[in-house]
């Protein structure tokens, strides 16, 4: 057995290789699970991410399977699918995966004649996901050894690279970050099974839909004019703490760039979006700052859809935030609605300023 533990090694280490040259989180993750499978002789591996509250935010299937070509030639083909409604995950896999994290060790639990078992994936000292996979035999030693170093190395570089996606003042995502969940939407939204036939032909989305919001505080050199730097950078650090905590935790936070952020959020519809970008701007009006007491945000906001290009739904919703400064600030402003106002003409091409 050791042999064969010894003669997996080569491959393995290639393996890793591979997977900390991976500049992306994402790309990282699915890499794991590509390392994993084969060397566990599963076909399906999973990966579970979750937030500081211990929900579920993020799950990933790798599937392998085995087809035959038209020459005759079997061939091994692999898919990989993130899970996009987390509310009806296997219940078999969210208890096991409850013991895991309040053990802090690998936990298995029958499935019929198979065993499911669970890895906990940790960040610092905290349980931050979980590796789970099925099989027909228990794991043995080198195995566990195997995986847990496996995960060991996945963990540390993705701190590291999540650091690098990351603000140093706020810890929001930063810029960098923002460009890598545009392409993992436009991939959602482009998604076949995304869009539901419509009577009259037309494509629509079922269930959510995404908007991109451009928010920046009203007046904020006059902070730093009148309170200095440090007082300035005190706020920001509050501003984005207050609008992460009325946004939910699946919404995605970017600072944007000094007093700008940007927010990608899921709603049904319109009506929604305008409430939930709404309520940020009430929540920062609402808010008693330490010194300047009251501080308002002007947010711009428009619907991101798979046939506009990424960097224009950004363009529009920065020319929405736009007119609301213009308006007198302190406003929640749609694209949508100032086109149907009038206010913009559809033809108009934005300068693509953001990239
Ligand atoms: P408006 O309502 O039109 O947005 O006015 P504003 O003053 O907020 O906008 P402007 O773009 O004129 O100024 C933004 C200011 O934000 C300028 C800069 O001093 C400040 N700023 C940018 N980044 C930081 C930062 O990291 N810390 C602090 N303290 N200030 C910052
Ligand atoms: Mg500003
Ligand atoms: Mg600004």
């Amino acid at each position: 057995m050791a042999e064969a533990g010894n003669s997996r090694l080569p491959g393995l280490l290639g393996k890793l290789g591979k997977m900390t040259s991976i500049r992306d989180t994402e790309v990282l993750e699915q890499s794991l699970l590509r390392t994993l499978g084969p060397l566990l002789g599963v076909l399906d591996t999973s990966l579970y991410r979750t937030d500081e509250q211990q929900n579920m935010v993020r799950v990933i299937n790798y599937h392998r399977s085995k087809v035959i070509e038209a020459d005759g030639v079997a061939r091994m083909v692999e898919r990989v699918e993130e899970v996009s409604r987390l509310n009806d995950l296997p219940a078999e896999v969210i208890a096991l995966t409850d013991n895991v994290r309040l053990l802090g060790k690998p936990c298995t639990r029958k499935v019929g004649k198979e065993l499911l078992v669970a890895y906990p994936l940790f960040g610092g000292n905290d349980v931050c996901g979980y590796f789970v996979f099925q099989r027909d035999r228990e794991v043995q030693a080198a195995e566990d050894a195997t995986i847990r170093g496996v995960l060991e190395v996945f963990s540390n570089y993705y701190a590291l690279l999540d650091i690098s996606q990351r603000d140093r003042l706020t810890g929001l995502f930063n810029r960098q970050a923002l460009e890598g969940s545009f392409e993992r939407i436009w991939r959602v939204l482009g998604r076949p099974d995304h869009f539901a036939e419509r009577e009259d032909g037309r494509r629509t989305l079922p269930g959510e839909n995404y908007w991109l919001a451009v928010i920046d505080i009203d007046h904020f050199k006059s902070i730093n004019d009148r309170f200095g730097h440090m007082v300035g950078d005190e706020i920001l650090l509050l501003v984005s703490r207050l609008m992460t905590q009325t946004f939910r935790s699946s919404d995605l936070l970017y600072r944007y760039g000094g007093e700008e952020f940007v927010a990608i959020i899921a709603a049904d519809n319109a009506k929604i979006a305008r409430n939930v970008f709404e309520r940020v701007r009430l929540a920062i009006e609402a808010h008693v700052f330490p010194q300047i007491e009251r501080l308002t945000i002007s947010i711009g906001y428009c619907q991101a859809v798979q046939d506009v290009l990424p960097v224009e739904v950004l363009s529009r919703a920065d020319r929405s935030l736009y007119q609301a400064k213009q308006d007198g600030r302190n406003r929640t402003y749609s694209y949508h609605d100032l086109l149907a106002s009038g206010v913009f003409q559809e033809q108009v091409c934005a300068e693509a300023e953001f990239f």
